[in-house]
């Protein structure tokens, strides 16, 4: 592992040694440019590297979430299951950083604290919690989408006297539930990957449940050999065919029917053949779910009816069906066995619309309806999603402008990558951009590679700064929104709009107008000399 010393400086300094920052170090020093990764935990991974709770996996196949960069990568890495677990993903990321030697430049245990933008000298300094002090012409902030816990509380919470846990900071060590009395607070996708397992080792499960959420099976097992061998034959292929749908996602399987054009009995049979696939599948059994709020509804009460199927006590199955958002405008949720484990004797749903949490107590959870006595709590609520990360670094660019600030109302950025008064700072997935909404796979590829172009355009030319113009970035925002006004996504409390974080604005922040528009949109915008882009000379 490298260690810094004070002064260092460097073409770009990365924030985040997850997939993005992985990869962005890699084209950097391909390209021949001095870069290092800072990274705060104590190994590379990201996402993989701190969700460790028990169930932890991805909901997208594993030959699609991961890197087409380096078909020898491709070729020799074998997945053994169809929605790859933490270990195996953090395994997978562990084996990049090895085979690509991007070890040496990488500082584990820092965290980056400031980033201020210098304009007599068009660089930025960042500075780490180790007192570092660092000068970089470029800062790329590579810290994830979903990586700042929810900090929301609960009254009484330090008064608690078992132990308690939240999803996204896992110990290292795990959690041994025996004999516990547990509490799980959330029911989104951390919490329904998690409460399968831990009701089947701990003597009690109470889940705390504000929102129900729709949730199909995963189907998971080994992975089938013959998508493996199609994959192996033809991964370039199928790689190009997904990177031209919507999601980025090929299993997702998108049929371009509309669903009121097919027969109820049709429809019936379309969406049980995609819950039989698992997975994402069922979302692309109509083009007009996720524009269109009647077609929507017959997903979503099909999946009702798997939920009243499954779940053999009908109050609970009731409990458990979500009627208050269309199925999709949040992230839909990819289990195993979570609505049958509502059927164990060890498993009781507390409903928070009907009994509100009040507080937690030293000895539980007190609701309006009185008090759930437990050992331990798990908190699966969530992260401080898309801005989180940055909102935690003390960013600022020209004129000392804090990014905080000028984010107050709501992100506002240039394609997702960049921001007016924030020259050389570039954003991986950021707000504005298809992120969440896409393979963050194929996301991440396709900005690592934008921005290592955009570097390259600009070294070759001598230029010293990079900035997006305020006019560039006002149209853009107002092209998300025009393309989000219309759809499913701002009709739920969803994450996505910052309505799970107490007092963040609500505005929708990811892009849905499909990951191939957006990308010929980056790919026109560079081939037009970054237009929407102010470049300057090196002032020094
Ligand atoms: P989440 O989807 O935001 O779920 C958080 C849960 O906590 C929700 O049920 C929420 O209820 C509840 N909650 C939040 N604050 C609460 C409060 N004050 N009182 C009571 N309940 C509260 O978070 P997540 O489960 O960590 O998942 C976030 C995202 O991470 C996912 O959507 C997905 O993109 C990604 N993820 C993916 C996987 C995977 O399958 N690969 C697994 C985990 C996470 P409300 O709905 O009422 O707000």
């Amino acid at each position: 592992m490298a260690t810094g010393a004070a002064g260092d400086s460097f073409d770009a300094v990365i924030v985040g040694a997850g997939f993005s920052g992985l990869y962005m170090l890699h084209k950097l020093r391909g390209m021949g440019l001095s870069a290092r990764i800072y990274e705060a935990g104590t190994g590379v991974g990201g996402t993989w590297y701190w969700n460790r709770y028990p169930g932890a996996r991805v909901d997208i196949e594993s030959q699609e979430y991961s890197y087409s960069f380096s078909p020898e990568l491709d070729d020799e890495w074998v997945w053994s299951e169809r929605y790859a677990t933490q270990p195996e993903l953090l395994r997978y990321l562990n084996h990049v950083a090895d085979r690509f030697d991007l070890r040496p430049d990488i500082q584990l245990e820092t965290r980056v604290t400031t980033a201020h933008f210098d304009e007599s000298s068009n660089r930025w300094t960042i500075t780490t919690d180790r007192g570092e002090c660092i000068s970089a012409r470029y800062c790329v902030m590579a810290t994830g989408c979903l990586s700042v816990p929810n900090d929301a509380t609960f009254p009484g919470m330090e008064t608690f006297q078992g132990k308690s846990w939240h999803t996204n900071n896992w110990p290292r060590d795990g959690v041994n539930f025996k004999g516990q009395r547990v509490a799980v607070i959330g029911t989104g996708s951390s919490a329904i990957q998690s409460i399968p397992i831990i009701a089947a080792e701990a003597d009690h499960v109470t889940v705390f449940q504000r929102t129900p959420n729709f949730s199909v099976p995963a189907h998971n097992g080994p992975v089938d050999p013959v998508i493996a061998a199609d994959w192996k034959a033809n991964r370039a292929q199928r790689r190009k065919e997904a990177r031209e749908t919507g999601f980025g996602i090929l299993m997702v399987g998108n049929n371009e029917t509309l669903a009121l054009e097919d027969s109820p009995e049709a429809r019936q049979a379309n969406y049980q053949a995609r819950w039989e696939i698992g997975g994402f599948a069922l979302l692309g059994g109509y083009g007009d779910l996720v524009v269109d709020t009647q077609a929507n509804d017959t997903a979503a009460e099909f999946v009702r009816g798997k939920i009243r199927e499954i779940v053999k006590d009908p109050a609970v199955a009731e409990k458990l069906a979500p009627k208050s958002f269309p199925i999709g405008s949040k992230r839909l949720c990819v289990d195993t066995g979570y609505y049958d484990t509502f059927n164990r004797d060890n498993v009781t749903l507390v409903d928070l619309r009907e009994e509100a949490l009040e507080a937690i107590t030293p000895t539980g959870v007190r609701t309006t309806r009185g008090s759930h006595d437990v050992d331990t709590i798990v908190y699966a609520i969530g992260f401080d999603a898309m801005t989180g990360a940055l909102g935690k670094v003390d960013i600022r660019g020209r004129g000392g402008e804090t990014l905080k600030d000028e984010w107050a109302d709501g992100p506002r950025t240039y394609l997702g990558l960049m921001v007016a008064g924030f020259p050389n700072l570039f954003i991986v997935t950021g707000p504005g951009s298809p992120s969440v909404l896409c393979n963050m796979a194929v996301a991440i590829e396709q900005h690592v590679e934008w921005i290592s172009d955009c570097i390259g355009w600009m070294g070759e030319r001598q230029m010293g700064a990079i900035e997006a113009t305020t006019a560039a970035q006002d149209a853009w925002v107002e092209h998300v929104n025009e393309v989000a006004a219309p759809t499913i996504f701002p009709l739920a409390n969803s994450w996505y709009m910052g309505a799970n974080v107490p007092g963040k604005p609500q505005v929708f922040m990811p892009y849905i107008g499909g990951f191939p528009v957006y990308r010929d949109k980056c790919n026109e915008v560079a081939a037009n000399g970054y237009e929407g882009f102010t470049v300057s000379s090196d002032a020094r």
